[in-house]
């Protein structure tokens, strides 16, 4: 139980126990992450003004709203993309600052991110990649690097699980990959490197009915007591595969709603312009 002194189960034990128990009810207190009045500038343009989101283990969020409404930008500032300025509020991740941390730091610490528009890398396979990035955080943790024997029998068995086909890895990450591959990839990535905070920006469109039921697949799979997902989206659609226990509504840069799942259907049903009539009504 004690790693760092083993003697502690026979002097000290209980004041160790102690320490240790608060150390971990702590964290069980700290959100995974928590945006504060988020303000987000491209440019001389504000996108974001004023966003405040709390995402705790075991939660599954949909962040929900009209083209435009800023919800790609939030997604992008979480990963540390450069084009955005932060202007405002806090983002904290386990109670650090997420903002501070160089984006590899973000990824090792367990932050993943899927993007609307996912890189290609010619050259590059997938196996590869998911290789080094297993090294990477493998190393971050002090462990030592996956023999590839190891690697191999992991690949296999979630590659399996996302039911991928196997000749799919060794192809160029998103190379000339169908909307479908593009997903199946991204739920790869998530089941090798088990984040416990993902955020998955879905695309507005085109994302047909099969690429929707892997991603709600992959989601519903991995979803467990000690990670979050923050799933980004347009249409209320992915949402019939995919419980959230948390919907927000992004407009025009600020959360104007958040409520349950039945929220999403109430959208599905009466559009975005209602949430504005009602917004503008309780303001
Ligand atoms: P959503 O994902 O909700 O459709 P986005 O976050 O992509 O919205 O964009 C919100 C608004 O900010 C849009 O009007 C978009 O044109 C603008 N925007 C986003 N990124 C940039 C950028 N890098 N430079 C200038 N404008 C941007
Ligand atoms: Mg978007």
């Amino acid at each position: 139980m004690n790693a760092k002194n083993p003697s502690a189960s026979t002097e000290g034990t209980a004041l160790q126990d102690a320490s240790e128990m608060s150390d971990a009810a702590e964290k069980l207190n700290t959100p995974l992450l928590e945006i504060r009045g988020l303000h987000v500038c491209a440019g001389e343009l504000e996108i974001l003004k004023g966003v405040d989101l709390t995402v705790n283990a075991g939660e599954v969020h949909a962040i929900m709203g009209p083209n435009g409404s800023g919800k790609s930008t939030l997604a992008s500032v979480l990963a540390g993309r450069p084009e955005y300025t932060v202007t405002g509020g806090q983002v904290l991740y386990e109670g650090d600052n997420l903002l501070e941390l160089a984006p590899e730091m973000r990824a090792r610490r367990g932050v993943f991110l899927a993007f609307q528009y996912p890189v290609e890398l010619p050259g590059v396979r997938i196996w590869q990649f998911l290789k080094a990035a297993v090294d990477a955080l493998r190393a971050h943790r002090g462990q030592e690097e996956l023999s590839a024997r190891d690697f191999d029998r992991l690949l296999r068995e979630k590659v399996k699980m996302a039911e991928i086909d196997p000749d799919l890895v060794k192809r160029s990450v998103n190379e000339g990959f169908s909307g479908g591959e593009k997903k199946r990839n991204e739920i790869l990535q998530m089941a090798i490197l088990e984040p416990k905070l993902a955020i998955l920006d879905e695309t507005d469109s085109g994302l047909d009915i099969d690429a929707l039921r892997i991603v709600a697949d992959g989601v519903n799979r991995l979803r467990n007591a000690s990670n979050a997902i923050v799933l980004v989206t347009h249409y209320q659609r992915i949402l019939n595969y995919i419980t959230p226990d948390h919907v927000h509504v992004l407009q025009d840069g600020r959360m104007v709603r958040s409520g349950g799942p039945e929220l999403a259907h109430e959208l599905e049903a009466r559009g975005y312009d209602w949430i504005k009539d009602t917004a503008a009504v309780d303001a």
